[in-house]
C-alpha cells in the first residue's frame, strides 16, 4: 500500500464511525494527504524513507500546537485557535513523514479521566455501548480501537495514555520524564506532563517513542541523553522468554477494592509472566497509598498557575467588552464562560493550597510525599527489574456515572499516579477482558527512569 492508499483508507474509516465514537474533534484530510502523497513521491524517485514509520498515518492528542490545524485542549477557550508553530512532538511527527490525519478529542486541558470533560462532547468507546473511553486522552485510544488511525499520540500527567489503553485495550507508554519535548504542548501540571506514543502493537508504539523522543534545547526539562533503544527491546521480547528478568507485584496497587475481574485478569498475566520465565516477586510500596492525595494536590497547583496565561488578553476566547468594563472584569468574565467544571475546581484547589498559610500544609506536604514515592521505587528497584500491577482499579464504566462525583472519578487514577510522581516511565497493554463485564484490562508495566526499554521487552514478550 502507497501512503496516500493508507491514509485515504483511515479517512475513509473517520468519515464511516467518526460520527458514532467523536475520538476527532478536527480532521486535517488535505494536510495529511499531502503529507502521505510526498512519502510516496519521495519512494518513488529512490530516496531512502524519513523513518521506519514514513507514509503511516496518525491521530494527535488536541493539545500539541499544530501550525495548520487548531489547537483547543477540548477547551472553548481555544476554540479555533490556530497556533502559529508546530510542537516538537509535532515538528518530530513530520519529519518522520507521518501524515497527521487530525486533533483528537480529551477532557479539558487534560484533566479528567473518561473525556466527558470535553466542551465538544464525550468520546465514546468502540467496546461497548455507552462505555466512556477513558482520560484524559479517550480520543486518540478510540481512534485506535475503532481502527480510525493506527498510531496515536497522547499525553500522561496522571495517566492519560495508560488508562485509555487500558479502557480500549491498546498499547500506551509514558516515556521517563524529560524525554519526550514539552515544547508546543499545552501545559497542565509542567513537573508531570509527557507525551508519548500509543498503538495496537507493542512494536508500533516502539516506533513511535523513537520518532518522538530525544533533547530539545526548548524544553529546559529535556534530558539531554540518547533516545532509549525500544525497538530493538521490543523486538528481543517478541523473540525471547523472560528468563533473568525480575518482575515485582505491588502489593499496595492490588486491593480488594478494585473490580473482580481486573484482580483476576491482572493475576493471571502475572503468571503468564512466570510462564515465560520471569521470576515473580511481591514488593511493598507503602506510600503509595498517599500518591491519590499528593497528586490531587500537586497537579491543582501548577495548573492554577499554568492556567493564568489564559487571561483573555493574549489569545483565545475574550468575552465582547462593550466598553464599561474594567480589564479585571473581563479576565473573570472569560474565564467563567471560557472553562469548564473540573478546570475551575482544580483551579480553586490549586490557588487554595498555594496560599499564604496553606502552602506548607498543604503543596509543602505534597511534595514531601512525592519524594517517599520516589523512594518506594528506588526500593523496589534494588530486587526487582520492572513493576507490575493493572493499569486502572475498574474497566470503562457508563458515560455519565461518575461526572457528578469528582473524586469516584480520581480513584481510578489510584494505580497510574505513582510513576508520574516520581518521573519514571510505564506502559499499559491489553491483558485480556473481565469476566463480569467483557471489557479490556489493562497490564501496567514500570520501570525506572531511563530504562524505558524494560517495559517494551517485557511487553513484548507478553504480547
Ligand atoms: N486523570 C488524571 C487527571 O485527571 C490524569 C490526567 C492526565 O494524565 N492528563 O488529572
Amino acid at each position: 500500500v502507497s501512503a496516500v492508499e493508507a491514509t485515504e483508507a483511515h479517512l475513509e474509516q473517520i468519515r464511516a464511525v467518526d460520527g458514532t465514537y467523536n475520538a476527532f474533534l478536527h480532521v486535517g484530510d488535505e494536510a495529511a494527504l499531502d503529507a502521505a502523497r510526498d512519502v510516496d513521491v519521495a519512494l518513488a524517485n529512490g530516496e531512502a524513507p524519513a523513518s521506519p514509520l514514513a507514509g503511516v498515518p496518525l491521530a494527535l492528542k488536541d493539545v500539541f500546537a499544530t501550525a495548520d490545524m487548531p489547537t483547543t485542549c477540548a477547551s472553548r477557550m481555544l476554540e479555533g485557535w490556530v497556533p502559529p508553530y508546530d510542537a516538537t512532538v509535532t515538528a518530530r511527527l513530520r519529519a518522520a513523514g507521518i501524515p497527521i490525519l487530525g486533533k483528537t478529542n480529551m477532557d479539558e486541558f487534560a484533566m479528567g479521566s473518561s473525556t466527558e470533560n470535553s466542551a465538544y462532547g464525550p468520546t465514546l468507546n468502540p467496546w461497548g455501548e455507552n462505555r466512556i473511553p477513558g482520560g484524559s486522552g479517550g480520543g486518540s485510544a478510540a481512534a485506535l480501537a475503532a481502527f480510525e488511525a493506527p498510531l496515536a499520540i497522547g499525553t500522561d500527567t496522571g495517566g492519560s495514555i495508560r488508562q485509555p489503553a487500558a479502557m480500549t485495550a491498546t498499547v500506551g507508554v509514558k516515556p521517563t520524564y524529560g524525554t519526550v519535548s514539552r515544547f508546543g504542548l499545552v501545559a497542565c501540571a509542567s513537573s508531570l506532563d509527557q507525551g508519548g506514543p500509543c498503538g495496537r502493537t507493542v512494536l508500533d508504539t516502539a516506533m513511535l517513542h523513537e520518532v518522538i523522543a530525544g533533547h530539545d534545547p526548548r524544553d529546559s526539562t529535556s534530558i539531554d541523553t540518547p533516545v532509549r533503544p525500544v525497538v530493538r527491546a521490543a523486538r528481543e521480547g517478541a523473540a525471547g522468554s523472560l528468563k533473568g528478568v525480575r518482575v515485582g507485584v505491588v502489593k499496595e496497587l492490588h486491593s480488594g477494592s478494585y473490580q473482580d475481574g481486573v484482580l483476576s485478569t491482572f493475576d493471571a498475566a502475572v503468571e503468564t509472566l512466570r510462564g515465560l520465565g520471569a521470576e515473580v516477586i511481591e514488593v511493598s510500596c507503602p506510600h503509595f497509598t498517599y500518591a491519590l492525595a499528593a497528586y490531587y494536590l500537586i497537579l491543582p497547583s501548577e495548573v492554577s498557575s499554568n492556567l493564568a496565561r489564559f487571561d483573555a488578553m493574549r489569545y483565545g476566547l475574550r468575552v465582547d467588552n462593550d466598553g464599561t468594563k474594567s480589564a479585571e472584569q473581563i479576565m473573570a468574565e472569560t474565564r467563567a464562560a471560557g472553562f469548564g467544571a473540573e478546570v475551575k475546581r482544580r483551579v480553586m484547589i490549586g490557588t487554595y493550597a498555594l496560599s499564604a498559610g496553606y502552602y506548607d500544609a498543604y503543596y509543602g506536604q505534597a511534595l514531601k510525599v512525592r519524594t517517599l514515592i520516589a523512594q518506594d521505587f528506588a526500593k523496589a528497584y534494588e530486587t526487582v527489574d520492572v513493576l507490575v500491577a493493572p493499569t486502572s482499579p475498574f474497566t470503562a464504566w457508563k458515560l455519565g456515572e461518575k461526572v457528578d462525583d469528582p473524586v469516584a472519578m480520581y480513584l481510578s487514577d489510584l494505580c497510574t499516579l505513582p510513576t508520574n510522581l516520581a518521573g519514571h516511565c510505564a506502559m499499559s497493554l491489553p491483558a485480556g477482558l473481565a469476566p463480569e463485564d467483557g471489557l479490556p484490562v489493562g497490564l501496567q508495566i514500570m520501570a525506572p527512569a531511563l530504562a524505558d526499554e524494560r517495559l517494551y521487552r517485557v511487553g513484548a514478550a507478553y504480547e
